[in-house]
């Protein structure tokens, strides 16, 4: 795996600033704002680990991380400091030589915990959102709550150079944005079912005692299916039905047996076919769609998903939003291919000029929806602290015991050649 060099330079960010920088809304500052600023800015603190010999490069990107997490701290309010385990090295010394090249970026939520939402299901959130809800008991936090890297050798453009971007390049305040988005829990975990994907499946993951779900725990073979926190608004688009209908059925499979999902058992079994339906539903472009609380039409407030590419693609498929229909929108942000030639500032122009900057107002609201609070939704929903449930944990170790592991080493190493959590690719000089 990732193998540090000898001598990471470390830098903290400096989190002090008052001058505002992203020019979103134009208007003057009072005393006032200025200080709700300069603390909001606590709220979001990055570690570059800046792997590269060039000190004046890391500046950059650490100068391109501030101006990202003052624009998030001027769109949601935190009240609890989101920190960021950043690394800027070159994938090649990690990822495969025929992937690395078309990667720049990638970070996920160092950690989850399972929490009881309100239709009864148990969902994992991000450790950055669950310390917003300041549950009386909370949990034992990792240091970080968001890990995220990003790839030296990408073409990136900095806005501090002040010369203009290259058809071949990309801005990287853009991809720091949409990574972080995901590290706030714009994230699942649907995955392939074998090497060529016959199906598709939700994380199996084990749930400690304490509610904690470390990534070690994910796709733990011996474990039932858990949703993400953005599950709980994915909707069939024909219909409407919840994606958990599906995860429901699927997750009976461990009524009935108690082998582990990747065995012959689950492909015989009549729980089976929804995995494959599941697979249909996302390459079949404008199939699925994240649902916003309080929608009145599930057809014209769904924010559609990325089910476009014909072949499942994880860490493309299902975890963006839709390429064809938002990247000329002012909610291109989370599709799945950034635009070379083309900087944040243009994308806002040509999605039309959205005064709140590149988080668009279908994002905003879903992540409002998942629990971020902001000006407009200074109390947004908010599921219950994990109760330990005494009946799963019991099935865990009946699975412990008779786990069938004969598909577990090729589905772990097709993720590891494939795609690991997230994943852009890139789309050559624009549109
Ligand atoms: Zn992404």
């Amino acid at each position: 795996m990732h193998v540090l060099p000898p001598s990471p330079l470390m830098i903290l960010q400096e989190i002090v600033e008052c001058n505002r920088n992203s020019g979103l809304d134009g208007t003057e500052t009072s005393s006032d704002t200025l200080l709700h600023q300069e603390a909001s800015q606590d709220m979001f603190q990055v570690q570059l680990n800046c792997e590269i010999e060039n000190k004046v490069t890391c500046d950059k990107v650490l100068g391109e991380f501030k101006k990202v997490t003052r624009y998030i701290t001027s769109t949601f309010i935190f009240n609890t400091p989101i920190k960021v385990n950043v690394s800027y090295y070159d994938f090649c010394t990690v990822y495969p030589a025929n992937l690395c090249g078309d990667l720049s970026g990638a970070a996920y939520p160092s950690q989850f915990y399972a929490l009881q939402d309100d239709d009864g299901l148990t969902r994992l959130y991000p450790q950055s959102l669950v310390k917003q809800f300041q549950f009386p008991n909370a949990p034992k936090y990792n240091e970080f709550d968001i890990n995220a890297e990003f790839n030296s050798k990408s073409n990136f453009w900095f806005e501090q150079d002040s010369i203009n971007i290259n058809p071949d390049q990309e801005d990287i305040y853009w991809t720091i944005c949409h990574e972080l988005i995901h590290g706030l829990g714009f994230y699942n975990s649907w995955m392939g079912f074998q090497t060529k994907s016959i199906a598709l499946i939700p994380t199996p993951a084990l749930i400690n005692p304490d509610g904690s779900v470390p990534k070690s725990n994910l796709l733990n073979t011996n474990s039932s299916f858990v949703e993400f926190m953005m599950d709980k608004y994915t909707i069939l688009l024909s219909n409407g039905t919840q994606i958990s209908a599906f995860t429901r059925q699927l997750n009976t499979f461990f009524n009935d047996h108690k082998s582990s999902v990747f065995s012959d058992e689950f492909i015989k079994s009549p729980q089976f076919k929804f995995a494959q339906d599941l697979l249909v539903l996302a390459t079949t472009p404008n199939s699925l769609g994240l649902l916003p609380r309080n929608s009145k039409n599930f057809l014209s407030d769904s924010f559609i998903l990325e089910t476009s590419i014909p072949t499942f693609e994880q860490g493309s498929s299902l975890i963006h939003v839709d390429f064809k229909t938002y990247i000329n929108t002012n909610d291109f942000l989370m599709t799945y291919r950034s635009v070379d030639g083309n900087n944040a500032e243009r994308m806002i122009l040509n999605g039309g000029n959205y005064s709140g900057g590149l988080i668009g107002p279908r994002l905003k609201l879903i992540m409002e929806t998942f629990g971020y609070a902001t000006t407009e939704n200074p109390n947004p929903y908010k599921p219950l602290p994990f109760k330990p449930p005494e009946v799963a944990s019991k099935k865990n170790e009946k699975n412990d015991h008779n786990a069938n592991t004969g598909y577990i080493y090729p589905i772990i190493s097709s993720i590891k050649t494939t795609h690991r959590w997230d994943v852009r690719s890139k789309l050559i000089s624009g549109f």
